[in-house]
């Protein structure tokens, strides 16, 4: 396993160092894990490692299009070692569970804006938000309380689009 990754970074430019090596490992065994996960893994594998070095790490792989980064809304940044197929994740909203899934179209950007308005468009976020068969079989509800994505966060931001509407929106006379 580490000389198979030894050789990925290689190949890559990157010079091999055990920070690296760990880290591309703990991602492969902990597909959209956070920063402080893939950081407990590292510690566990070669000891005491920065949060920092980890980020530069992940980063430096990220940049080599070894490991992708996603951002579901309202969780922190996840780390994957699936890259260059452009699959898309089912996000349970009670648990947080992140689970792969094709892309039905297959390449970027797998939708098309009604009106692209002259932008050459070359991503399209999809994110497929839900209950997981685990949360649905124990019964469980979306509550206020669901960390993903934060409810109140956005009830906070609907309150503030509506608050904008009726306060910007002028009736318009009609001049036509
Ligand atoms: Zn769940
Ligand atoms: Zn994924
Ligand atoms: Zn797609």
């Amino acid at each position: 396993m580490d000389r198979v990754a030894a050789t990925t970074l290689r190949e890559n430019d990157l010079r091999v160092t055990a920070q690296r090596l760990a880290v591309l490992e703990a991602v492969g065994a902990h597909p959209h894990a956070t920063a402080d996960e893939v950081a407990d893994a590292v510690r566990e594998k070669i000891g005491a490692v920065s949060r920092q070095a980890v980020y530069d790490a992940l980063n430096s792989l990220i940049e080599k299009g070894l490991l992708r980064r996603i951002q579901p809304v309202g969780s922190p940044a996840l780390y994957e070692d699936r890259v260059k197929d452009n699959h898309h994740h089912l996000i349970c909203r009670i648990c947080g569970r992140v689970d792969d899934v094709d892309c039905a179209v297959g390449e970027a950007p797998c939708l098309s804006a009604a009106d692209d308005l002259g932008y050459e468009i070359d991503q399209a976020d999809v994110a497929y938000w839900g209950r997981c068969p685990e949360c649905q079989a124990l019964g469980k509800k979306t509550t206020p309380l669901d960390p993903v994505p934060s409810r109140s966060g956005r009830r906070a931001a609907n309150e503030a689009a509506t608050k904008r509407a009726t306060s910007t929106a002028v009736p318009q006379p009609s001049t036509l």
